[in-house]
Formats: C-alpha cells, sequence, structure tokens
C-alpha cells in the first residue's frame, strides 16, 4: 500500500503505455454528438412493438434498427467504461460512463418486448417469413436462440407477474451480498510484519498465502469464528436462494434448476453430470498433489490454511514488460501466422493500457465492442504472475478480434460458457513454452506450481462447489430443509473426500459454503472447470501437433455465437459431452505431478 504513494498520475504516464481510444471517438465532443443521435434512435425503439406480425420485411427491419442502435449504445459506453477505468477519480468520465450505462438500460428496456412479440408468432408464421425474405437468413442461429426455450416461456400475464416480482425472488442473495459485504465484522488478526489490521475479504488472500504459518493460521481462524456467529443467517439466505431456482425451474416446466440454468445456453447436462463423474474418478491425483504439498512446506499436519502458500521457494523468475512481450510472441509462435499478425496489432496499435496509475482500476481484463479494438486493461508489476495474466487477456482480445473480423455484427460475441477457454489455451501454451526453455529446475518447480494450483484452484475446487451446489438444489427439491448444520455436514465431507487424507478436516471448513458469492449465480461455477479442462485439451492438441489441431482451434475463435456453445467446441475438435477431454485434462496434471515429484527429489 505504500507504493501507492509513488504512483504517476495519468497525465504523467508516457503515451506510448496507454491505450489509444481515439480510434473510438476521436475528442469527448464527438462523444457527445454520437450520444445524441444514439438516444434518438434509442427512443424511437418502443414505437416497433406490435408490428413483429406484420411480416418478413418487418422482422428483418425491426432486427437491423435495433441492431443498429445496440451498436451505437456499446461503443458509447466503452469509451466511456475506458476512459473512466483509466483514471477513477475524473469525474468527467464519471459522469459520461453513468448516463452511458443509463443509455443502455433504456436500449434495454426499449427493446424488452421483442423477445416475448417473437415468440408469441406461430412457429409455421415465423418458418414462412425466411421463405418470404431470403435475407432473414443471416438472422436464422439468433432467433433460433430464442425460440429453442420456446416450451419453457409462460403467457405474458405469467411472465409479467414474475417478471414484476424479480426484486422479491432475489431478496435472499440481496441479503447476502449486504450482510457478506457490508455488515460482517471481522475482528483484528497479525499480519506477517506483527502488525494488527483490520481482517476483511481481499486481506484474507493475501494473508493465506502467507509464508508464516501462525499468520495464515489465525486468518483462517479468525475469519470461520465470524462466519460460525452467523451461520443460520446464511443458511436462510443460502436456502431461499436455492428454493428461488427450484421454483423458477418448476413454474417454467423444466425438471429441475440445473435443467433450466444450463437451457439458457442450450448446454446438456450431462455436460455437468460427467464432469462431476469424472473429476470424482481423479481425486486420487489431488490427493497425491496434497502429499506432496504436504512433504514440501515440511509440516506434520497439512490444514485447509496451508493450501494457498507458495509449495517452491521464491526463485528469481521475473518478467519486465519487454521480455513479457518477446515470451509471450515465442510461447505463442504455436499458434501460427495469422495469430501472430494479431498479436502485432495488439501491441503495435496500442490496445494495451500498461502501467498503474493513480486512480485506475485495479486487476486486468479485456473489453470492446463489435466495432473497437479489443482492448486491455494491466496495472503491470514485474512478475511470473503478470506475465500470465498478459497471455490470459491477450487470448481474450484475439478472440474477440477473430470473432469480430469473421462475423456479422449479430454473432459477433460469444458466450460466457466459451470466453474462458482461449484465455486459458493461452496459458497452457505459455506453460508448456517455460517449461521446455527453463534454466534451472528451481525454474522448473516454481511454474509447475503455478500450474498445479492453478488447476486446483479451477478444475478440483470448482468442481467441488458445482457437485455441493447440485446437491442442494436436489435435497430442496424433495423438502429437506437446508439447515445450517445439515449444510455444513455436507460440506465437510465433500471437503473431505476431495482434499484426502494428506489434509486434516480443520475445524471452520465445514462452513466454506456460507462466504462463495457464487452460489447465488446459479449453476455458474462448473463452467470454470470445463473451461480450463477444454483448453487444457486444445493446448495439448496444438502442442503435440495432432491433424488439424490449429486450423479446428482457429475455427473455435472465428465462431463467435454463430452456433450454440456445444457445437462451436465440437468444431473445435471438443466434445464436452463425453469424457474424453476431462480425462484428457487430467492426464495432462498428472504428467506435470510426475515432473515436480521428480524435480523436489533432485533440488
Ligand atoms: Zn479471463
Amino acid at each position: 500500500m505504500a507504493e501507492s504513494k509513488q504512483l504517476p498520475k495519468r497525465e504523467e504516464v508516457p503515451i506510448e503505455k496507454t491505450w489509444d481510444l481515439t480510434t473510438i471517438f476521436k475528442t469527448d465532443e464527438d462523444w457527445e454528438k454520437a450520444y445524441d443521435e444514439a438516444a434518438k434512435e434509442v427512443a424511437k425503439l418502443n414505437e416497433f412493438q406490435g408490428t413483429l406480425a406484420n411480416g418478413a420485411d418487418q422482422l428483418l427491419n425491426v432486427l437491423e434498427t435495433i441492431h443498429a442502435a445496440m451498436r451505437k449504445v456499446e461503443n458509447l459506453y466503452v469509451y466511456s467504461h475506458l476512459k473512466n477505468d483509466q483514471d477513477t477519480g475524473n469525474n468527467t468520465y464519471q459522469a459520461m460512463n453513468n448516463r452511458a450505462m443509463t443509455l443502455a438500460t433504456n436500449a434495454a428496456a426499449a427493446t424488452s418486448w421483442f423477445e416475448p412479440e417473437l415468440l408469441e408468432l406461430p412457429e409455421e408464421k415465423l418458418e414462412k417469413y425466411f421463405e418470404d425474405n431470403k435475407d432473414l437468413e443471416l438472422y436464422r442461429h439468433a432467433i433460433q436462440n430464442i425460440t429453442a426455450n420456446r416450451d419453457h416461456v409462460l403467457s405474458a400475464e405469467m411472465e409479467g407477474l414474475l417478471a414484476e416480482a424479480g426484486d422479491v425472488l432475489d431478496g435472499s442473495q440481496q441479503t447476502f451480498a449486504i450482510l457478506n459485504n457490508a455488515d460482517i465484522e471481522f475482528p483484528t488478526v497479525t499480519n506477517e510484519d506483527g502488525e494488527e489490521v483490520q481482517l476483511s475479504h481481499g486481506l484474507y488472500g493475501q494473508l493465506l498465502e502467507s509464508k508464516k504459518r501462525d499468520v495464515r493460521q489465525e486468518a483462517f481462524e479468525a475469519l470461520y469464528e465470524v462466519y460460525g456467529g452467523l451461520k443460520n443467517t446464511f443458511a436462510s439466505t443460502f436456502q431461499t436462494n436455492v428454493k428461488k431456482n427450484n421454483y423458477l425451474a418448476k413454474t417454467h416446466k423444466y425438471h429441475s434448476a440445473r435443467h433450466r440454468a444450463l437451457s439458457n445456453n442450450h448446454i446438456p447436462e450431462e455436460v455437468h453430470d460427467t464432469l462431476i463423474e469424472v473429476v470424482n474418478n481423479n481425486l486420487h491425483l489431488l490427493h497425491r498433489y496434497m502429499e506432496l504439498r504436504k512433504k514440501l512446506l515440511n509440516v506434520d499436519e497439512l490444514n485447509m490454511y496451508d493450501l494457498y502458500v507458495s509449495m517452491i521457494g521464491e526463485s528469481g523468475l521475473k518478467y519486465d514488460y519487454e521480455e513479457a512481450t518477446a515470451t509471450t510472441f515465442d510461447a505463442l509462435n504455436i499458434l501460427g501466422p495469422e495469430y501472430k499478425e494479431v498479436l502485432g496489432k495488439a501491441f503495435d496499435s496500442r490496445w494495451i493500457d500498461i502501467v498503474e496509475n493513480k486512480g485506475k482500476r485495479s486487476g486486468a481484463y479485456s473489453s470492446g465492442t463489435y466495432d473497437t479494438a479489443p482492448y486491455i486493461l494491466l496495472n503491470w508489476h514485474d512478475s511470473l504472475n503478470h506475465l500470465y495474466t498478459l497471455v490470459h487477456e491477450l487470448g481474450h482480445s484475439a478472440h474477440s478480434y477473430f470473432t469480430r473480423n469473421n462475423q456479422p455484427y449479430v454473432y459477433g460475441d460469444y458466450s460466457i460458457f466459451l470466453a474462458e477457454i482461449a484465455s486459458t489455451t493461452n496459458e497452457n501454451l505459455l506453460t508448456d513454452y517455460l517449461l521446455e526453455h527453463a534454466t534451472s529446475n528451481e525454474q522448473k518447480a516454481q511454474i509447475l506450481n503455478h500450474y498445479l494450483d492453478g488447476f486446483k484452484g479451477t478444475v478440483f475446487r470448482q468442481t467441488q462447489f458445482a457437485e455441493f451446489e447440485h446437491w442442494a438444489h436436489e435435497e430442496a427439491a424433495a423438502g429437506t430443509p437446508l439447515t445450517a448444520d445439515y449444510l455444513s455436514e455436507k460440506y465437510g465431507e465433500v471437503n473431505d473426500k476431495y482434499y484426502g487424507p494428506a489434509v486434516e478436516n480443520t475445524a471452520g471448513i465445514e462452513l466454506e459454503w456460507a462466504r462463495i458469492p457464487h452460489f447465488y449465480m446459479n449453476y455458474y461455477v462448473y463452467q470454470y472447470s470445463t473451461g480450463f479442462c477444454a483448453a487444457t485439451a486444445l493446448a495439448d492438441r496444438i502442442i503435440n501437433k495432432e491433424e488439424n489441431a490449429l486450423e479446428d482451434y482457429l475455427t473455435y475463435l472465428k465462431a463467435g455465437s454463430s452456433d450454440f456453445p456445444i457445437e462451436v467446441m465440437k468444431k473445435a475438435g471438443v466434445d464436452m459431452t463425453n469424457k474424453d477431454y476431462i480425462e484428457r485434462a487430467m492426464k495432462v496434471f498428472e504428467d506435470r505431478l510426475n515432473q515436480l515429484e521428480e524435480i523436489v527429489e533432485e533440488l
């Protein structure tokens, strides 16, 4: 934190280290002009309500008009949000960003009638539209995306009632967020430097990475003592949220909450089942990894607060930004000339906002619209982690770039289910490259540690969440009350099963369910695991130069939302309805675990 005093002001950052937003709007005045135009167009979108039954030409006209307005709103929003993030203390851009968000909300409201009205068109009539106007063909998949769940849409009156009750139905989720972020009070604990500090969610993560074991232990125990004191309230918000999901599934004629959640992206339920099954079959690998961790940390008992500290001493793996750029090009060279060209654009056309400055939003992301460059926000520090971040965000940006250059606007985005695959594939390629070019066993060990911890946190941990989440929904659907003790008993069991005999069943961990915000996101977590496994399989195919591996991968990058996510992945060479891709990822994990086990013998 002391470091923040030396941060440059935004205007002191050399221009070549900033992103070039002038390609969106040359000046703020241009943005203002575009804003006025877009606001007028948005205000007119309501006028089309009730006209979809007028024929094919009208449907096409409405689609094109809505899309044209949306494109403008997106450009306005991206410009203001990037400007705002580069210096959140700048009032001008705060205000512009607020206005852009309001405009986006207005646009969503002005088109909210579209989907229900489209669903009111009888199937035969809609089919005839495609014959009447051949230009509608372009929108066939987009329309199918809406009509595929036709059987699960209720009458307009019933949907209206449910929509109006939305705030009420989301009440438990809101209560959780307020309790967990605002009202919860953590005690002070001792940090690495022996100072008394106020525990918080953010600090907890840092303290668990501390080399000092008593620091980790104190933070862990202090945190769970607080959750223990509030466990009945958390069980109530948890249970009510689960009941809401079950209720909405039932009213929309889905056979389960999972069925409803996965239907949103047209993901078959077997994808979820297969994940849990294969991960369970491979828990012995996580158990072995835990044995190794116990050995390397040299502890009599491996506790739940010993899982986030690096197992390997700090070796000198540091990259400055120039070295990281060069390493990125070398590591991703395997993706061929077309990919390399996109990377070149990213660096040469200033897509990337590199350094930290006063007021800049923390973290890293890739963001943009169909009409803009896929920008990247970084807060660069010379480290292995930041090299991984750079390669990760470039994966998102290259995915966006390929998609937008190969798809029309209507398919120019991609679903969450697919998004993390492009970024994680890059990380896997980087890992492979770094392992091959490591100059010492210490370096290799550090890279393997990074990989194995990433796999543990993404594949094993998120599947553990997915399994628990699904159990809770099934229990509630069967009428079992989800009391705090019942939830904790099950959570402790599942946790024990995942981490295995090398890890103590540390008191407190059975309450972890109480503090996970993702449990309020309705079957979201499994996508982290499936995405990571798919990326591992794709990278493995590319590294092993399997037939068409690279072509298939580029097909995925260029597909956008032109097909259902599962179909896009099939074209990329990964069938996510069967278990092969997860088993392949487990094999990579096992190989790297073997490598680390061998290396540490020699260290
Ligand atoms: Zn990402």
